[in-house]
């Protein structure tokens, strides 16, 4: 039994531990039935980056990746650099993906975990350069852009501002370029107009001769509402 020390902190949640245990069982055969079934949907020539963030969504993270990856997800996604890590270090070496901006210092582990990242600034592609150079590699990133979630991204105007000098960097390798939706199972109008602002940003790269191999916009709402939405 745990005794009290400093004050007394015996908290509601500490009562509810005691006498209330609870788990949950996850059936790996559906999570992997649904993972066959999603790409069925989508068809050839589309991938499937499926989110195993935040633990999978409580789900368990390095389970539910082998399963999806087994049954025919192309890619992995994840928050940070430290998920990545964890899931290399479990034998998991298809692509992973990393949604949210690299934090100076985790440029190394991008580098050596062989983790593709999003490059939401300026700053943020030069130091990955920077690493990248040191270790005579290249590394693959995807230009995140802003349009209308009001989270991370360049905004459409930066991009034109920053473009000479984001795409020249040595040591990237310009893999794909995404948004993501604010509200892709809520708001129609909206998401249209986000996805609409994205093609035109796509389309203006490409007219200064950037092209990217994978464009996408689709998390999982919007790839079941909006078939023409799916791209890459
Ligand atoms: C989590 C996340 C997704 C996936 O969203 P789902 O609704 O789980 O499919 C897509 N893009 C970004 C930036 C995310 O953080």
């Amino acid at each position: 039994m745990k005794t009290e020390t400093k004050g007394s902190r015996s908290t509601e949640m500490e009562i509810e531990e005691k006498v209330r245990p609870r788990w949950i069982e996850v059936n790996l055969d559906a999570v992997g039935r649904n993972t066959r079934r999603v790409k069925e949907m989508i068809g050839d020539g589309v991938k499937l980056l499926a989110v195993v963030k935040g633990d999978a969504y409580g789900l368990g993270m390095v389970p539910v990746a082998h399963t999806v990856i087994s049954q025919g997800a192309d890619l992995l996604g994840v928050t940070n650099p430290d998920e990545g890590v964890i899931l290399r270090n479990k034998g998991i070496d298809a692509p992973i993906f990393i949604f949210r901006p690299l934090l100076p210092g985790e440029e190394e582990l991008v580098v050596n975990y062989q983790l593709i990242s999003s490059i939401s600034s300026l700053q943020q592609a030069e130091r990955l350069s920077d690493k990248a150079r040191i270790y005579g590699v290249k590394v693959p990133v995807h230009l995140k852009v802003e349009t209308g979630l009001g989270r991370t991204g360049f905004l459409p105007s930066s991009i034109k501002e920053h473009a000479d000098r984001l795409f020249s960097l040595p040591g990237l390798e310009w893999e794909g370029i995404y948004t993501h939706f604010a509200s892709a199972a809520g708001d129609p109008q909206f998401t249209r107009q986000q996805f609409r602002l994205f093609q035109s940003v796509v389309e203006g790269l490409k007219k200064r001769g950037i092209q990217f191999p994978l464009c996408h916009v689709c998390n999982s709402a919007a790839a079941l509402l909006y078939p023409e939405m799916r791209l890459d």
